[in-house]
């Protein structure tokens, strides 16, 4: 007999950002070592068919998966915390998507003549999308976005109401994530908000099985049963999720308070224990590093760190795989447009992330300059390798117009350039270079390996990708003659190729990417090329012998 499909659904009451992305995950994590073959699935409820036209202002940073899929940010907590899961486009969904495929049904004559409507039609849309992205697992995870009581989240959280009756309700969970303030005046722990939340989920018709109360403390017993009482579930089926100091002691914290064991008890699911272990290691390296170093990331001023998140995420696990604790310093490019070197004075490395828009690009090609002449480890990806191109083509190559089609459309020198069979596309969803492509890693030049496959170790890799534009073939070779290698290409079917990785190998460590590596690195497996930059970082140590010679 096939085993018996298990779900849980997470929900978020009071508050948005309590960190219901992290809290998933981190069951999601702790499941998974326990031996379970798990999924996890976001449920977005907003109208967008997808959130890659987005601003990463609104909401945060878009994340890709192989298949070419822009997701929202908790896929990459999902995929950094779940090690064996493949996400594709099943795992994410919005309230878009499901309106847009009934929507289309009912056009086709899907639906033979009777009245659409949210319930049953939507619903059963949303089942149908959570099992087939279930299908290949044991345990499913679904997180709903938003916050009960949210207008928006309705038909989602009817659907998994449903869920429990069709699967039954030993198969299925539902977890809801709370906030319990601690009231300095008082000096008391409130409950209050966590009651309000538990009513209108109950209203809907949901009992949650287990709470997780988000609080600056540990709950003590009497708050637990005070919580169970008012919500109708047992005092031991409430537990804390304190805050702390790096995401990844989230899942640690759980399994202390016994919620994994409470999980696979509940669901009927025969485990041993999990193995930490690892994971319990890497902790220890974050909170207890052996150095630390500094890498000033130029961006624009408007960005904010959530835009970031893998990025930052990557460099954490860069600093894992070299025992040092990175400090990020978030660096205005505006600032730098101004002639403001001194911000970059006291980092050991230097990095210009992906981006769109022209805002703050002298200052990003200013760093690069800086970087390159100075001999401060470099790493440029995507918008931050174009840029590294376009440095290099005005002060190497003596091409001072040299610039990129995205600012410069029609450009002469425009070393950056548009692909040409993208040229008449006009859908703004449909022009990008989404996804995994195949790289091939130049393993020698004069001699020596390269840096990209000192890195990686490998002659074929593969990369997450999301940009339109590429660097051009027109002027390649001139860069090349100047003595900008090439060691990363992708080939294409029709005999030409991509620049993928370029770098300067009479530079201590200068390295750009076409694609986004961040996008694919683990804590437990930290990305090669951000190991080997935190590496290049801290033995370069330019930082630290600046601040001694009192220049930063
Ligand atoms: N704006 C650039 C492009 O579209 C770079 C994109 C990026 O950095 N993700 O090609």
């Amino acid at each position: 007999m096939a085993k018996q499909k298990k779900y849980i659904f997470v929900t978020g009451g009071v508050l948005s950002s309590i960190g219901k992305g992290i809290a998933a995950a981190s069951m999601g994590m702790l499941m998974e070592q326990r031996g379970i073959k798990v999924t996890m699935i976001k449920m977005d409820p907003y109208l967008n068919v997808d959130p890659g036209t987005m601003s990463p202002f609104q909401h945060g940073e878009v994340f890709v998966l192989d298949d070419g899929t822009e997701t929202d940010l908790d896929l990459g907590h999902y995929s950094r915390f779940v090690q064996s899961a493949a996400f594709t486009r099943s795992n994410s969904f919005t309230t878009g998507r499901i309106y847009d495929a009934v929507i289309r049904r009912e056009r086709a004559g899907g639906y033979l003549g009777k009245t659409v409507q949210v319930i049953p039609h939507i619903t059963d849309e949303i089942k149908s999308n959570i099992r087939q992205a279930s299908a290949d697992a044991d345990l499913a995870i679904i997180e709903v976005g938003g916050t009960v009581g949210d207008i928006e989240s309705l038909p989602f959280l009817e659907a998994i109401r449903h869920m429990k009756f069709e699967e039954g309700a030993a198969n299925v969970l539902y977890i809801h994530l709370t906030l319990v303030p601690y009231m300095a005046a008082a000096q008391e722990l409130k409950t209050k908000p966590t009651q309000h939340s538990v009513k209108e989920l109950r209203e809907i018709g949901i009992q949650p099985d287990l709470l997780l109360c988000r609080s600056d403390r540990k709950l003590p017993k009497d708050v637990k049963d005070k919580i169970g009482l008012f919500c109708n579930v047992p005092g031991d089926h409430v537990f804390s999720a304190i805050d702390v100091k790096s995401i990844y002691e989230v899942p640690l914290y759980f399994s202390e308070e016994n919620l994994d064991e409470r999980i696979v008890e509940k669901l009927g699911i025969w485990t041993g224990r999990p193995d930490l272990s690892k994971w319990q290691a890497m902790v220890e390296k974050i909170k207890n590093p052996k150095g630390e170093v500094t890498i000033g990331i130029v961006g624009k001023y408007t960005d904010w760190r959530d835009t970031y998140k893998s990025l930052s995420e990557a460099l954490i696990h860069g600093g894992v795989a070299g025992n040092v604790r990175v400090n990020m310093q978030y660096v205005d490019s505006e600032e730098i447009e101004k002639g403001n070197l001194d911000l970059l004075r006291s980092v050991d490395g230097i990095l210009v992330p992906g981006g769109f828009g022209e805002r703050g690009i002298e200052g990003k090609i200013r760093a690069v300059e800086y970087a390159r002449t100075e001999g401060i480890p470099f790493f440029g990806i995507c918008l931050g390798m174009q840029l590294a191109v376009v440095e290099y083509a005005r002060n190497m190559c003596g091409m001072s117009g040299a610039g990129s089609a995205e600012f410069k459309p029609g450009g002469t020198e425009n070393v950056v350039d548009i692909m040409e069979s993208q040229k008449t596309v006009t859908d703004k969803g449909g022009t990008m270079r989404l996804g995994a492509y195949a790289c091939a890693v130049l393993s020698k030049y004069n001699g020596k390996p390269t840096r990209a496959f000192a890195a990686y170790g490998k002659e074929q890799i593969n990369e997450r990708h999301r940009h339109r534009f590429e660097v051009s073939d027109v002027f390649r070779s001139r860069l090349e003659e100047k003595g900008l290698l090439v060691s990363g290409r992708h080939k294409r079917s029709d005999g030409t190729e991509l620049v993928e990785m370029v770098e300067i190998p009479s530079h201590p460590w200068f390295l750009g990417c076409q694609f986004h590596p961040e996008f694919l690195s683990r804590p437990l497996v930290p990305h090669p090329l951000f190991a080997s930059f935190v590496k290049a970082a801290k033995d370069s140590g330019k930082g630290q012998q600046r601040k001694l010679k009192g220049i930063g």
